[in-house]
């Protein structure tokens, strides 16, 4: 792996969705180089494509034009199978509705982590995990005995358990007050203090100020 390896690069691209009200650009001709272990903020109104290029760098989408690579690999070459194998080594996600499945508990869904096995040492490293943000007294929990905080917190060791190089988290505090917010984000520069690649949507400009650069998405476009 070289030095300067990027982990994400998109070259002109466009996502059109074929909705029943017709079709929609979401994103129309975005450029956009991030390199590995960079921290970047993407902001923009809602609607303007910020969920949708979030997929792609998630390899959960493929673009209708243009080149999508993830860590030097192309998205748009890959069969569905082979961008889930992709994911599952190499991306964690955080939404901002949690996502958790509600009849497993804290422990279950951290382990439900693509990339995680139920083996004896992955159990011992989520525990781990979870201790650290605050949960061990939680694992046996299910979500709808948690605090929203807890719940992502819970949703952030699913996203970092077995170390992916790349987190793609979107509004993960749109739901939270301001003391949990803010320990998502703190959550989120350690893992970036340690060489993770992080891009995070958000609307809060506290939030985004702790990022390293800014994109603002504008209608499909990268504005300014
Ligand atoms: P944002 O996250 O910035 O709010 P999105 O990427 O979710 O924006 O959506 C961009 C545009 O694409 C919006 O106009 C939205 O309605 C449309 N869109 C998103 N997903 C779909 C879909 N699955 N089918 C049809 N249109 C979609
Ligand atoms: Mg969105």
């Amino acid at each position: 792996m070289g030095v300067n390896m990027k982990a994400i690069l998109l070259d002109n691209v466009k996502k059109v969705y074929h909705g029943r009200r017709g079709e929609v650009a979401a994103l129309d001709g975005v450029s956009l180089s991030v390199e590995r272990g960079e921290f970047v903020a993407i902001q923009g109104p809602s609607g303007s494509g910020k969920s949708t290029l979030l997929l792609l760098c998630g390899a959960m989408l493929r673009p209708t034009s243009g080149a999508v690579a993830v860590l030097e690999q192309k998205i748009g070459a890959l069969s569905s199978a082979e961008r889930a194998r992709f994911r599952a080594r190499n991306v964690g996600f955080v939404f901002q509705l949690f996502h958790l499945a509600p009849y497993l508990t804290v422990l279950e869904n951290t382990l439900l982590s693509n990339g995680a096995g139920t083996g004896r040492q992955r159990r011992a490293e989520a525990t781990a995990l979870l201790e650290r943000l605050g949960l061990g007294d939680r694992v046996r929990h299910k979500p709808a005995e948690l605090s929203a905080g807890e719940r992502q917190r819970t949703a952030m060791a699913r996203a970092l358990i077995g170390r992916p190089p790349l987190i793609l988290a979107d509004e993960p505090t749109g739901n939270l007050d301001p003391q949990n917010a803010s320990q998502i984000i703190d959550i989120l520069a350690e893992y970036h203090q340690q060489g993770g690649t992080v891009l995070l949507v958000t609307h809060q400009p506290g939030v985004s100020e702790r990022a390293q650069r800014v994109i603002r998405l504008e209608r499909g476009k990268i504005a300014g």
